[in-house]
């Protein structure tokens, strides 16, 4: 899915354990604010596979390491291609450790400081895997889906239930998730809340059905890329209403990224 999608199911993630809050810590607004960053960024991290795409990149970063030409690399099987180390499991791991010992090193309370190191390390888990379970049910591209299990090279996924960009439905789902987070974030700070996690798959439930509502195949290549895309557009136009599918076009409009 597209990378506004992505950020929001990461932040998503960061309000629901900053709810939850297993471990007790005590909820601050600046604890909060910082769950919702860095669950963001979390769920953004994952499609820097892309920089292959970066006009400048066969000049700079495909020069110094002798890569292949950038679409080649971004469609391709190696590690660093789209969809390949940087959407696995391994990596998400590797990125929470890296939190952890982070914040381990820098906080200075010592009491708190593992139980803050626990808290955002899973924040990045669970943002990271968020954005990975985010492409799954799209389109199978040349890759058969995420190197999920990577250094495995059996990809998964890829099973076209939806088309790659305009799930408006999907997002406005999970803004309204986080809308009710801050709520009830602003209202109460509570100590401890099942509201976050239960919410939060509420949300997910929704977001299942709707993906299994779509009319077609998005993997059926007898149909051209544009004729899928207008389906997809058309879906998304009969289920929003005139309105608010305007709304998101425009905002879609105005974006330089694809949504
Ligand atoms: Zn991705």
């Amino acid at each position: 899915m597209d990378i506004l999608i992505h950020t929001a199911s990461g932040m998503l993630m960061g309000t629901t354990m900053a709810l939850w809050n297993p471990l007790k810590q005590s909820i601050g607004a600046r604890f909060y604010a910082a769950s919702l960053f860095i669950g963001g960024c979390a769920g953004a991290f994952p499609d820097l596979d892309a920089i292959s795409q970066w006009s400048g990149f066969d000049s700079t970063l495909g020069a110094w390491f002798g890569l292949a030409p950038g679409d080649d690399v971004y469609s391709g099987r190696w590690w660093y291609s789209h969809h390949a180390f940087t959407h696995s499991l391994l990596c998400s791991l590797l990125f929470a450790a890296l939190t952890f010992a982070a914040m381990i090193k820098f906080r200075r309370q010592p009491e708190a400081r593992t139980q803050r190191a626990i808290h955002f390390a899973a924040v990045v888990a669970l943002g990271w895997n968020a954005h990975l379970a985010g492409d799954l049910p799209t389109p199978a591209g040349s890759w058969d889906g995420i190197a999920y299990w990577w250094p495995s090279t059996n990809y998964i996924g890829g099973t076209g239930q939806t088309f790659w960009w305009n799930n408006y439905d999907v997002f406005l789902l999970l803004i309204s998730g986080i809308f009710l987070h801050v709520m009830v974030m602003c209202w109460g700070r509570p100590s401890k809340h099942w509201l976050g996690p239960l919410s939060t798959l509420g949300v997910l439930v929704l977001i299942v059905y709707q993906l299994n509502q779509r009319p077609i195949d998005f993997n059926d290549r007898s149909r051209p890329y544009a004729e899928r895309e207008r389906i997809s557009l058309d879906y998304q136009r009969n289920l929003l209403g005139d309105r608010l599918f305007g709304w998101m076009s425009a905002l879609d409009r105005a974006l330089p990224v694809y949504f």
